[in-house]
C-alpha cells in the first residue's frame, strides 16, 4: 500500500513516532494508502528546518524567489495529469473537475504569486508629516493549515504568497486528502527547491495543527477549514498575539430575480449548488427565488439535479462523485434527517445511493424558513434549500439571515438593484450574474462566522509581512 510521507528539509520522512493513518478512496470506502501520523516531534523538526532556511530564502532577490515559484508551477504543469488522477482518487472528485479546474488553479496560484513576489511594492507618503515610507519584511516561519475539499488548490493558495513574501513554511494538509500535497513535496525536492523552505507535516489536526499553532517560533497561521476549528485556533493564537488568517465555513445565498436570465444560466446555477458534491465553501446552498418564478425555477432545478450524472470519479462523464469521508457522509445524512424533522419537503434526492462509497443523491428541499438549522448551519453536501421572496427587502433579509457571511450571488438584469444589494449583503464576496469567477488579485474571505482576514493578491502579501514605517522630516 502506498505511503504518503512528510517532506521535511527537502526529504521524505516517516512520522517520528512511526505511526500511520489510513487514507480512503471515497468511491469504495476502502483504505488505499497510508499517511504519516505526525506529532510534536515532527513539528519540531519541520520548524527547525524552516528556521534554518529562513535567512537565505528571505535574503534572495525577489526575482529569485519568483523563479523558484515559477519553476514549481511549471513542474506541476508538466505533471498535471498525474496530480489530477491523484486528487480525483483521494478526494472522490470527478476527474474532469480535477483536471480542468483544480490542478490548473494550483498552477495559477504558484504562478500568480511568483509574479506577486516581483510586483509587491512599498508605499510612500509625502506631505505635512514629511516623507514616510513603509518597509515590508517577511515574518519568518509561518504555518498553513488546509482542508480536504480543494486539497492542492487551497494548499498552494496559502504556501505561494507565504513563500513569495520571503517566509519559510510548515504546511499541514488535511489528513483526509494528503496525496497531492505529498506529491508536491516530492516535486519540489526533484527540482531542487531550496531545502527547508517548504516543509509538509501530515497528521491529525489536534496533534500536528494545534502544535504548530502553539509553537513559539511560528509567527503566523493561515487556516482554511471549519468555523469550529477556526474558533479554537483563534482562542489559542490570541493570547500569544500571533497573526491569524481564518477562512471558514459558508451558507451562501443565491438570489434569483424574475427579471434575470435564469433559464440561460441554469448550468451555472446548478453548478453553484452541486459542484464537487456541494463541498465548496462558496457553493450556493440557499437558493432564494422571486415568488413569481418560484415554481418554474424549482421545477427546472429539480429536473437538472436529477439529471446530474453520478458515477465513479475516474469516469470522464461523471458530474457528481461521492462525499469525501465516512464522517462527512454521516454528517450530511444526519442533516437530511434533520431537514425532514424540521418539516422540509424533499423534492429530489434526500438519501444515500445504494452502491459502495460515500454517495449522496443531489437533494433539493423546500418549505424551510430562515430560522431552521437547515438554513443556518453548513451542510457542505449536495443539498440546496429553496425559499421564495416577494421583493428586494425580503430577499436581502433572507440572504443576511444567519451567522455566516462568505459569499452571495445575485441574478438580475436590473443593474441598480444589483449594485444596491451588493453593498447591503453581509458577505465578503458578491457575484452578479455569475458564480465562482475569480480574479486572483481580489480580496478573498468572509465576515461573521465565515472568518477573519482576507487572502488574495496584495492582501495575502500583506498578511505574510510585517510593516515598518520610516518617517523623515524634510
Ligand atoms: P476542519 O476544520 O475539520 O479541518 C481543516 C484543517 O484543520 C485540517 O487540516 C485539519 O487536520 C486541521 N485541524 C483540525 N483540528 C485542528 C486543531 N484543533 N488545530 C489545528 N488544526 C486542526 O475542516 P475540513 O472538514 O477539513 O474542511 C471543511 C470546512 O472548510 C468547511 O467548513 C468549509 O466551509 C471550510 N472551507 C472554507 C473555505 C474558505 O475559504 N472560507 C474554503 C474551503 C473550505
Amino acid at each position: 500500500m502506498h505511503r504518503f510521507r512528510h517532506w521535511i528539509d527537502g526529504q521524505a520522512r516517516d512520522a517520528a513516532g512511526g505511526r500511520w493513518l489510513d487514507v480512503h478512496d471515497p468511491a469504495n470506502a476502502q483504505a488505499y494508502a497510508q499517511v504519516a501520523a505526525g506529532d510534536g516531534a515532527d513539528v519540531e523538526l519541520a520548524v527547525a528546518a524552516a528556521q534554518a532556511a529562513f535567512p537565505a530564502w528571505s535574503a534572495l532577490p525577489h526575482s529569485e524567489r519568483a523563479r523558484w515559484l515559477e519553476a514549481l508551477a511549471s513542474a506541476l504543469e508538466t505533471r498535471l495529469e498525474d496530480f489530477a488522477q491523484a486528487e480525483s482518487r483521494d478526494a472522490g472528485k470527478p476527474i474532469r473537475l480535477a483536471r480542468e479546474a483544480e490542478i490548473p488553479r494550483a498552477v495559477s496560484n504558484l504562478r500568480f504569486f511568483a509574479h506577486a513576489a516581483t510586483q509587491f511594492a512599498s508605499e510612500s507618503h509625502h506631505g505635512q508629516a514629511g516623507l514616510n515610507y513603509t518597509l515590508r519584511a517577511p515574518l519568518g516561519v509561518v504555518a498553513t493549515i488546509s482542508p480536504w475539499n480543494l486539497p492542492l488548490y487551497l494548499f498552494t493558495w496559502k504556501i505561494a504568497p507565504a513563500l513569495a513574501a520571503g517566509n519559510t513554511v510548515v504546511a499541514k494538509p488535511s489528513e483526509v486528502t494528503p496525496a497531492t500535497a505529498s506529491l508536491l513535496g516530492e516535486l519540489a525536492a526533484q527540482i531542487g527547491f531550496p531545502r527547508g523552505v517548504l516543509n509538509i507535516v501530515h497528521g491529525l489536526g489536534p496533534e500536528v495543527g494545534e502544535t504548530l499553532v502553539r509553537h513559539p517560533a511560528v509567527r503566523a497561521i493561515s487556516f482554511t477549514g471549519s468555523t469550529a476549528v477556526g474558533q479554537r485556533i483563534a482562542g489559542i493564537a490570541a493570547p500569544l498575539l500571533r497573526k491569524v488568517s481564518l477562512e471558514l465555513g459558508g451558507k451562501n445565498p443565491t438570489l434569483v430575480f424574475a427579471d434575470s436570465d435564469w433559464r440561460a444560466n441554469l448550468d451555472t446555477l446548478v453548478r453553484s449548488a452541486f459542484q464537487n458534491s456541494g463541498q465548496i465553501c462558496l457553493c450556493g446552498s440557499r437558493l432564494l427565488i422571486e415568488r413569481s418564478i418560484y415554481d418554474e425555477v424549482r421545477d427546472a432545478l429539480v429536473e437538472r439535479a436529477q439529471a446530474l450524472k453520478i458515477g465513479e470519479p475516474a469516469d470522464e462523464a461523471t458530474a457528481l462523485g461521492p462525499l469525501v469521508s465516512q464522517a462527512h457522509y454521516d454528517k450530511v445524512l444526519a442533516a437530511l434527517e434533520r431537514a425532514r424533522g424540521e418539516g422540509g419537503r424533499v423534492l429530489c434526492g434526500g438519501h444515500a445511493l445504494d452502491r459502495p462509497g460515500w454517495y449522496v443523491a443531489p437533494t433539493v428541499i423546500e418549505g424551510l424558513g430562515p430560522d431552521c438549522a437547515s438554513n443556518r448551519e453548513e451542510i457542505f453536501g449536495p443539498v440546496v434549500t429553496l425559499q421564495a421572496f416577494d421583493d428586494d427587502a425580503q430577499a436581502l433579509a433572507l440572504a443576511n439571515a444567519g451567522d455566516y457571511g462568505l459569499s452571495a450571488s445575485v441574478w438580475t438584469r436590473d443593474l441598480n438593484r444589483a449594485h444596491r444589494l451588493a453593498a447591503q449583503l453581509r458577505v465578503g464576496m458578491v457575484w452578479v450574474n455569475t458564480w465562482l469567477q475569480r480574479d486572483l488579485r481580489t480580496p478573498f474571505g468572509g465576515v461573521g462566522a465565515s472568518g477573519l482576514g482576507r487572502e488574495g493578491g496584495a492582501e495575502a502579501m500583506r498578511f505574510f509581512t510585517d510593516a515598518k514605517n520610516v518617517g523623515l522630516h524634510l
